[in-house]
């Protein structure tokens, strides 16, 4: 038995993974829980998830990423570790070759981390590929083309903006606002608005279940729990689709500002490729009701919610980790 080649999207909220001649075949939370007094990891991903928040003191919860790179390095590891074992995707003398992402304005120390952790973790061969372009290619955009074709990707970190011909990029920009920030903002509004505490997961519920951000869109409401900030007792409060989209706009408008940056740096014949095609929203951030509409009437460009937000990246891996070989035959 030969080893497997994989495609990872090592996010800051999820990791996928795909795996060459069969698709993706993991998806998890890029989570973990450990006991630091024995050194020893308790749970990761999915079962790590569900352990946020409600951990008792010996055991900590920890994301291995903060802002799509790498914050803890042995725990990176010992989670890649984790998931590429659970594929079984090692051959009998042979390791996997390994193509992952990274977000565009990683310094080259964090990329070497990012590429020596995979290797420690069970790569033989490690590829890099800059994320947005990568989310490109999974999306279905014909980046080798000489045309110009624009991708937001709002992960759970970083929200990458990127302009990309022939196969590179042009321009681009990263900005440390995205998922989690959404989440924040809607802990922060309930904390002013209604003297409530409400945890990480339930934010994030909320910015599911209710966000509406174009007017005149779709109202809904949520009715939540958390606990009091005076009595200290638990206590339920309805949310409307308003109060959240005020909460996040501010955050929304920096997504926007750093769109029309890129686009503003942009060269022409390429901008006007951008107003043809139109830009194509990755990541799970992409799935926030009434964004595309939102940014289309701002940019006065058309936007388009990719198939799959979540999964673009890992697509692309997988269509990369085919031309890769196609490449070499060739050569
Ligand atoms: P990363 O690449 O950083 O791991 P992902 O692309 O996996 O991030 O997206 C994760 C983010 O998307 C999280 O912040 C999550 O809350 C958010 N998200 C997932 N589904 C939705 C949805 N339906 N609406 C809005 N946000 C969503
Ligand atoms: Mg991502």
């Amino acid at each position: 038995m030969f080893a497997k080649d994989i495609g990872i999207d090592l996010g800051t909220s999820n990791v996928l993974i795909h795996v060459k001649g069969k698709g993706i075949e993991l998806n998890e939370p890029s989570v973990v829980a450990v006991d630091p007094a024995a050194k020893s990891m308790v749970a990761v991903g999915e079962e790590a998830h569900r352990m946020i928040g409600r951990t008792p003191g010996n055991i900590q919860v920890m994301r291995p990423l903060k802002d799509g790179v790498i914050a803890d390095f042995d725990s990176t590891e010992a989670m890649l570790k984790g998931f590429i074992d659970r594929l079984k995707v090692r051959g009998w003398f042979s390791k996997p070759r390994i193509l992952i992402c990274c977000p565009t304005d990683v310094t080259s120390v964090e990329q070497k981390a990012i590429k020596e952790a995979v290797q420690k973790s069970g790569g033989r061969q490690v590829f890099l590929e800059a994320e947005p372009k990568v989310a490109a290619i999974g999306a279905g955009m014909d980046i080798y083309q000489p045309s110009g074709n624009m991708v937001i990707d709002i992960g759970g970190g970083t929200t990458d903006v990127a302009v990309l011909s022939m196969g590179d990029i042009v321009t681009s920009a990263s900005i440390k606002i995205a998922g989690n920030t959404f989440d924040n903002d809607i802990i922060q509004s309930i904390k002013k608005n209604h003297k409530l505490l409400i945890g990480e997961r339930t934010a994030e519920d909320v910015k599911i279940a209710v966000t509406s951000l174009f007017p005149g869109g779709e109202e809904k409401e949520l009715a939540i729990r958390g606990r009091d900030l005076v009595s200290g007792l638990p206590r339920t409060v309805t949310i409307t689709s308003k109060e959240v989209s005020d909460a996040m706009e501010e955050s929304v408008a920096w997504i926007l500002h750093t769109a029309k940056n890129v686009l503003e740096k942009t060269p022409p014949e390429l901008s006007a490729d951008i107003i043809d095609r139109g830009i194509i929203l990755t990541g799970g951030g992409a799935l926030l009701r009434g964004l595309d509409q939102l940014l289309a009437e701002e940019l006065k460009v058309p936007v388009f919610t990719a198939e799959d937000p979540l999964a673009c990246v890992a697509k692309g891996t997988g269509i990369m980790l085919d031309s890769l070989d196609k490449k070499r035959r060739k050569s």
